[in-house]
């Protein structure tokens, strides 16, 4: 009998950058900086690390398996009630669990490509049927989406900003494609880049929820809150869907650290604004500092990122730029899995990581 089931015959696994450390050991070096998962450069909210140390001597005691307190918080925040708040180990858990949730046998599931690599990847994983729309100049295509939805799509994946573009979808041009797709589609505004959005036309998703049902925002706090490391997600949906994931999700799922410093960070409105900030200050300088550099006698391209990283067109190899960037002790991220072989993607860092990615960047390109 087969070991496995079908699926996963065919998978491959999510490839992690290795530990800095590691990469430190291996060229001995040190101060090695990694500008390739998008976190946030200013760290944690000292708020939440302040909490996490209050909470480590209770660490033997199962967390609150109905995150109480950051429901609470989280429902207050979006005037919304706790029933339309499921909590995911990451975002990412609920990306895997708002597929397994509503995708039948027979019905299909649709994102654009290059776009978040899971949404793929836990699709292939449940065996379910997928399909993509390419993007357009690096942006969704949402009108060639909307064609592409027939009788067999059950959901669709938009994220907003997208990564690893750094693009976003326009209040209009998202109005337009839900008014395009039947109602029955159940669609996930992915939006774990929100807050650093500068765009005056990114729409707003919360009216959208109350209209249309089968409507899930999907938001995290690993990146503008810092909290990568803990693993904490949420979606906001009606209480309808959102009951479906609860009954579905694992009763712990949320651990104690990542609950009570997602609370913190989550008052802490100055350390959002002082990540936000930088990250806006620093996108205004690098992307031209970028721009005006060469490659093959042809300047770098950058698309315009509303997010906390920039996706680079080097016209060179891109899993060359990172390995010549990777010798200078800068980590960014290839992007060759997604079928962008001369890009790589750099998260911003702060001005003085950017300032040694820059210097790095002009040396490698000579
Ligand atoms: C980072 C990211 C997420 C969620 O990440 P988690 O760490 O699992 O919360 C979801 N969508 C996109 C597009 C992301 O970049």
């Amino acid at each position: 009998m087969q070991l496995v089931n079908d699926a996963y015959l065919t998978l491959t696994p999510y490839v992690p950058g290795k530990p800095v450390t590691e990469t430190e050991r291996e060229l001995g070096i040190t101060g090695v900086i990694k500008l390739a998962s998008n976190e946030n450069a200013l760290g944690p909210s000292p708020k939440a690390v302040e909490a996490m140390r209050a909470a480590l001597a209770g660490v033997h005691d199962y967390p609150d398996g109905s995150a109480f307190y950051l429901k609470k918080a989280l429902a207050e925040s979006f005037a919304v009630t706790e029933r339309h708040i499921i909590m995911g180990n990451g975002g990412d858990e609920l990306i895997d669990a708002v597929i397994r949730a509503c995708v039948r046998p027979g019905e299909t599931l649709l994102y654009a490509d290059p776009s978040f690599i899971s949404y793929k990847l836990r699709a292939q994983q449940a065996g379910v049927g997928i399909r993509s729309v390419p993007l357009k100049e690096h942006r969704y295509d949402l009108p060639a989406m909307a064609k592409a939805v027939d009788a067999t799509t059950k959901l669709v994946f938009i994220a907003n900003p997208n990564n690893p573009t750094g693009t976003y979808v326009t209040a209009t041009e998202l109005d337009a494609f839900l008014t395009a797709i039947p109602n029955d589609v159940v669609v996930v505004l992915d939006e774990a880049y929100v807050e650093y959005v500068r765009a005056k036309d990114y729409p707003n998703s919360l009216p959208i929820l109350k209209q249309r049902p089968r409507t899930m925002v999907l938001r995290t706090f690993s990146k503008a809150y810092g909290l990568a490391g803990v693993r904490v997600g949420y979606g906001v949906g009606d209480p309808d869907l959102v009951g479906y994931l609860e009954r579905g999700r694992g009763p712990f799922n949320v651990g104690l650290l990542g609950q009570v410093a997602a609370l913190a960070a989550l008052a802490d409105k100055d350390h959002v604004q002082r990540t936000v900030d930088n990250n806006t200050r620093e996108m205004e300088r690098v992307v031209p500092a970028l721009r005006a550099m060469r490659c093959g006698g042809k300047p770098l391209e950058v698309t315009e990122s509303q997010a906390n990283f920039v996706m680079v067109d080097t016209h060179a190899s891109g899993p060359k730029t990172f390995e010549a960037l990777l010798k200078q002790g800068i980590i960014v991220r290839p992007l060759a899995n997604y079928g962008l072989n001369t890009q790589v993607r750099i998260t911003l860092g702060t001005p003085e990581q950017n300032d040694r990615m820059l210097a790095a960047m002009r040396r490698v390109l000579g």
